[in-house]
């Protein structure tokens, strides 16, 4: 039975992010994926938000997707615009992407990092032990880890053979997705009316349109039919355009659900797996890519035997409750998906809220996840916070933050006099970096925050500790976060 540390099932976008995250930390990771190639039947996701190119940044890949996608103002709310051309991010906005692109360029990635994809099996189940969890392939194979976690989307078998609850909500909403042809030319624009957005683009190729159409969720189940979609263009616009020769039709609803435990024993959910929702304002694959990155360095941690299993349960900790934020967001944009005289006037009055900067702030800043802030106990308002990606000059010369994280390693940053922290007894895990910064230190949504002489930044790019010379408080944030001393 060939053996992994870490068996990742399903290669989207989360689960290609795991494994590059996992073998950046030197962990023998593999994916199992039942697609033959990253090709995808469906659009899917339209882009990455700002917080997601960060992460990419702290990884030294941003730059492949800034090359292939549009940087522009994606964000919005209920369909209202939110800029943050103002946000203190190098990143002040959205890239539209496909998702086929970001899965491939990802993919690209995870090859040159060595990771092998077992395309075209399925995981059909699994055996859990004390020591491990045998995983079974839907060619007869077995495969052991010592984790396997469920990036396989959101019927997640994972999930299910795992007895993981999955509460939330039912549909309320159903939409067909598909690219057709159409002998007639059609309405192209979005329109939205009291069941939702009914969209009618031309794509890439000139020829074929890309539609959405949504009715009230009444059951539908299945695979959709060309005669069903049909009937629901004609539904919408009075006719169906001779709609004809489907290159694919599918469907989504908002089902807006969230596993109970992101961790059960030896088994790990991440990504649509592990929470479901209407796509509106697009931030599925980006906080899966997110999640990847919060569980990715702690699991290496644990399989490497340098911290303790207990260093996951911070997972689900930190990760939950965005998101449970992510569901409720989406939730209220989805109502107002739809048009009628009292959600237009709903939706008047919050654009207007909207045009005042502080509520801008907060909303933009919550759907860019810019502004996510764990819980990591009273201290500095950067404790828990992303770590901004400052310019420094070191010894060797100016150098960004984000830099400093390219390979996944966590960093103390000592922004004062040379040689006033030691860490010795963490040195072969922790770098220790002595710059300077020159300027302001400010954090999306928050504003200014205080200089820190030093801060303590995990690989996830958020900051575990922020202290002194005196080092407070340090000696237990590295071992919460990074293991214990070694004895030396
Ligand atoms: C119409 C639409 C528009 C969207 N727009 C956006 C957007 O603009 N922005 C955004 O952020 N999100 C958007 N999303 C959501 C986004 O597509 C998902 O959140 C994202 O794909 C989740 O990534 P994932 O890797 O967690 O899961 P998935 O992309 O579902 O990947 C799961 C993978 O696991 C594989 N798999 C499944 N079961 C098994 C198994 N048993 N064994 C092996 N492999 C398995 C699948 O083949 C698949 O490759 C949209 C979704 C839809 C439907």
């Amino acid at each position: 039975m060939t053996e992994h540390a870490v068996v990742i099932a399903g290669g989207g976008p989360t689960g290609l992010m795991l494994a590059g995250e996992l073998a950046l930390a030197g962990v023998d990771a593999a994916i199992v994926e039942r697609r033959a190639s990253q090709d995808l039947a469906r659009s899917g996701a339209g882009g990455l938000h700002s917080r997601t190119i960060e992460v990419l940044d702290q990884r030294g890949i941003a730059d492949r997707f800034l090359a292939e996608g549009q940087a522009m103002q994606i964000q919005s709310f209920a369909r209202i615009p939110l800029d943050i051309s103002d946000f203190p991010t190098r990143h002040t906005y959205g890239l539209a992407l496909w998702q086929n692109h970001t899965e491939r360029i990802l993919a690209d990635w995870v090859s040159e990092l060595g990771v092998p994809i077992a395309r075209e099996r399925e995981v059909t189940g699994f055996a859990r032990d004390e020591t491990g969890v045998d995983v079974e392939l839907s060619d007869g194979q077995s495969l052991r880890a010592e984790y396997l976690v469920g990036c396989d989307g959101g019927r997640s078998l994972i999930r299910r053979a795992a007895g993981i609850e999955f509460p939330g909500w039912d549909p309320s909403v159903s939409s067909l997705i598909a690219e057709v042809e159409m002998s007639e030319e059609p309405e192209l624009g979005i329109r939205h009316d009291d069941n939702g957005t009914q969209a009618l683009r031309r794509l890439e190729d000139g020829k074929r349109v890309g539609v959405v159409v949504s009715a009230r969720y009444t059951g539908q189940t299945g695979q959709p039919t060309l005669g069903d979609l049909s009937q629901a263009l004609v539904a919408v616009w009075g006719t169906d355009y001779g709609v004809h020769s489907p290159t694919w039709i599918s469907r989504f609803t908002d089902m807006t659900r969230q596993a109970a435990s992101y961790r059960e024993g030896r088994v790990l959910l991440a990504g649509d797996a592990a929470h479901v929702h209407y796509p509106v304002g697009g931030q599925g694959l980006n906080i899966g890519v997110q999640d990847a990155v919060n569980l990715g360095w702690k699991l290496a941690q644990v399989v490497h035997g340098t911290s303790p299993e207990s260093l996951l349960e911070t997972y689900h900790a930190e990760r939950h409750p965005v998101a449970a934020r992510v569901l409720q967001n989406t939730m209220a944009a989805t109502a107002l998906t739809r048009s009628d005289a009292r959600l237009d006037a709903l939706r008047d009055i919050l654009s207007e809220l909207l045009t005042m900067g502080e509520p801008r702030k907060r909303l933009a800043g919550m759907m860019a996840g810019l502004d996510i802030h764990y819980d990591l106990g009273e201290g500095h308002l950067l404790l828990g916070r992303r770590m901004p990606d400052l310019d420094l000059v070191t010894a060797d010369g100016p150098l960004r933050v984000f830099t400093l994280l390219h390979d996944a390693r966590p960093v103390l940053l000592d922004l004062g006099d040379p040689g006033g922290l030691d860490i010795t007894p963490w040195a072969d895990r922790v770098q220790l970096i002595n710059a300077k910064h020159v300027g302001s230190w400010e954090l999306p949504v928050v504003g200014a925050v205080p200089a820190p002489t030093a801060v303590l930044i995990r690989p996830d790019g958020h900051v575990a500790w922020v202290g002194d010379h005196t080092h407070a408080g340090l000696p237990d944030a590295l071992t919460t976060w990074f293991g214990p001393p070694t004895a030396g």
